[in-house]
């Protein structure tokens, strides 16, 4: 039996994400599954959090903080951690130019900053991927950490620059930033198996909903019970897992990951600063 964390995530969409994703620029239906999380999912999930008292991070994007300041601002009073996730919500490998890319991002720390009156500390990328440039961006912008990659599972490790994945040369990893990387995992978010989306290549067939959140379960005890020191990061959104009967399940998630010895709940820019002191 092991020491655990569990950084219980958020990433707050709203909105954003049926801007890029699916040009529903003209769809308010589209629109509004963002609206639910907004104005519905989220109130959910921070009553389940609140009965629950444990702390959470959530990423919003610089869209959302400012199309829904009320919704953004409960996170905040309720005693949540807020972190960049970008302003468009725009996947960083399609920006045309570094420079964009790097007013998307200044853009977020705006909108934060004038939201919450404190600097994010703390970056995920939209649809976890990187540009060229993105923590070359990362490192002049002064984030300290992300929570986007998948070098690990449970274990944060630094993120590497200058790597070279020349397709006919040996793969080389570059070398170690300061930035430290919580890994994430598409297995340990809700969009791929709970939100449905007509017509999406990578759909599934539907899941029993409750044996979803029952393998989050297994996979907790599995890393409680094979990696000391290990970090759950468990990825979600407003407007999936908010839609019921999940937070009822959410709430019996972390009551049993609660019950076991030696687990912390905790926000993942308090870990980081330990890690980094
Ligand atoms: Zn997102």
């Amino acid at each position: 039996m092991s020491q655990s964390t569990v950084a219980l995530c958020f990433d707050f969409d709203a909105v954003s994400t049926w801007l890029h994703t699916f040009k529903a620029h003209h769809s308010p239906t589209k629109h509004s599954r963002g609206v639910f999380g907004a104005e519905v999912g989220s109130r959910r999930i921070l009553d389940v959090l609140d009965e629950a008292d444990v702390p959470s991070t959530w990423f919003v994007p610089g869209h959302t903080a400012d199309s829904f300041p009320d919704a953004v601002e409960a996170v905040l009073s309720d005693g949540h951690a807020i972190q960049s996730h970008g302003w468009s919500h725009t996947n960083p490998s399609e920006y045309e130019s570094k420079a964009d890319e790097r007013a998307d991002l200044k853009r977020s720390l705006a909108s934060l900053e004038s939201l919450t009156g404190e600097t994010p500390s703390g970056y995920r990328s939209p649809y976890w991927d990187f540009s060229r440039h993105t923590l070359e961006l990362l490192q002049d912008l002064g984030f300290e950490w992300s929570s986007s990659l998948m070098g690990r599972e449970f274990e944060p490790y630094y993120l590497r620059e200058n790597w070279s994945a020349d397709p006919d040369e040996p793969y080389d990893p570059g070398e170690r930033t300061d930035v430290l990387e919580f890994p994430v995992s598409w297995y340990r978010d809700d969009w791929p198996a709970l939100q449905f989306v007509m017509g999406a290549s990578s759909q599934g067939p539907r899941p029993n909903e409750q044996a979803f959140f029952e393998a989050w379960r297994a996979q907790f005890d599995w890393m409680h019970e094979h990696v000391d020191g290990g970090i759950f990061t468990l990825t979600m959104h407003p407007q999936i897992t908010g839609v019921a009967p999940r937070p009822e399940y959410l709430a019996e998630l972390i009551d049993h990951m609660a019950s076991k010895p030696d687990v912390t709940f905790r926000t993942l820019d308090s870990v980081a600063a330990d890690i980094r002191s």
